[in-house]
């Protein structure tokens, strides 16, 4: 390819205006577009040249770096360093006016085959799940190749046909202005071939709804909103293009006991007044199994206590959270707590010098009720 000054390519003054680079452009590629030049050689390198030289010239970031280091600035130069994004542009340009497929290597004329859908799944699991990954079997309905015809939709036996409307080409072209539009035929979608004589399993469809089971390996530590991706596994293509994906979405349904935050686990746990007072060593319940817990004389309300590691897996970072114990602090209602129970706290509220004023009325009136 030849290193011509880019601006000179396109015939624009250094100064030119985005627009005005744009409507150079344009106007060469229609004049140089394979579709009006077939086996024209120096027409196809004009045409590469100056997709090549509006890449750079219409971004106004690459035409800054060409302007200061020249193509050196603007990738390995050539039209390989040709950034995708700025096909967008081309397109936009352009209209789908040209087989723009042509300069990726696609193939021209009939369109490949669409691939499946992908099809989404929500699966609920327990957090003990999610903390240990588990295997599961889903069972999921999606469309399948038809095995009879082997997915052409076509009696065994016989061919589909030549598509009438376009001949055979899956694409019909029209004129708009001194353009000539190619739109997909709508008739053959693109396929070039029409179904004449049906397959009896699938109507001529294809593909068949059938129920797939699908095993689904879920890592540890996954957590709500986790999409994991089964390539391959959504549904057959119409006319054998890819299959689609098979996306699962995780929900981990709330636990009762153990509240999870990323891969911290906590827990709440009711110690007594005394209990609090005077420390003791309780056990407690993780997802790992029972752990003893010292609770220090003088524990309050709210405090934490840290289980290193208890809590759960840190998905695809390694280590694990930990379990963490806030201490609730057990206050009973006097109806809960015997008359030698209530005397004793009394006499510890009289050492304390705690003033104490007990509703007995509306305590009586309670029993009363209830009595
Ligand atoms: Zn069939
Ligand atoms: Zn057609």
């Amino acid at each position: 390819m030849s290193e011509r000054d880019y601006y000179e390519i396109l015939g624009v003054s250094r100064d030119a205006t985005t627009q005005e680079i744009k409507s150079a452009y344009r106007k060469l590629a229609v004049r140089y577009h394979p579709d009006r030049n077939a086996d024209d050689q120096q027409a196809e390198e004009k045409f590469k040249e100056a997709a090549e030289a509006y890449a750079v010239l219409f971004d106004a970031d690459k035409r800054a770096r060409y302007d200061r280091f020249g193509r050196q600035g603007v990738s390995g130069g050539g039209f390989s360093g040709f950034d995708p994004d700025t096909f967008g542009d081309f397109s936009d340009i352009l209209g789908d006016f040209f087989g723009f497929g042509d300069l990726f290597g696609q193939r021209r004329g009939r369109a490949a085959a669409e691939p499946g859908a992908d099809l989404r799944y929500r699966l609920e699991i327990t957090l003990e799940e999610a903390a240990f990954g588990l295997e599961k079997t889903l069972e999921i309905p999606r469309l399948e190749r038809c095995a009879t015809c082997e997915g052409g939709g076509s009696a065994p036996g016989s061919e589909p046909a030549a598509c009438q409307a376009c001949g055979g080409q899956g694409q019909v072209r029209f004129s708009q202005g001194f353009f000539t539009v190619a739109r997909t035929c709508p008739q053959c979608r693109g396929e070039g071939r029409v179904v004449t004589d049906p397959c009896v399993d699938c109507q001529g469809a294809g593909r068949i709804e059938k129920r797939r089971k699908i095993e689904v390996k879920i890592p540890p530590g996954v957590d709500t909103g986790v999409r994991l991706r089964l390539a391959g596994e959504g549904e057959h293509s119409r006319r054998g293009g890819p299959a689609g994906d098979l996306f699962v979405d995780l929900a981990v349904v709330p636990h009762d006991v153990f509240y999870r935050e990323g891969a911290h686990v906590s827990t709440s746990l009711e110690v007594s007044y005394p209990q609090a007072v005077l420390g003791t060593t309780m056990t407690i319940r993780t997802l790992h199994g029972d752990q003893e817990l010292d609770i220090p004389a003088g524990t309050r309300q709210g405090s934490q206590f840290r289980l290193k590691g208890m809590g759960i897996d840190r998905l695809g970072r390694g280590g694990r959270g930990d379990h963490i114990v806030v201490i609730e602090l057990a206050v009973p209602h006097p109806r809960d707590l015997s008359e030698e129970a209530l005397d004793k706290l009394r006499e510890m509220a009289e050492l304390q010098g705690d003033e104490i004023r007990e509703d007995r009325g509306v305590f009586d009136k309670v029993r009363n009720l209830f009595g």
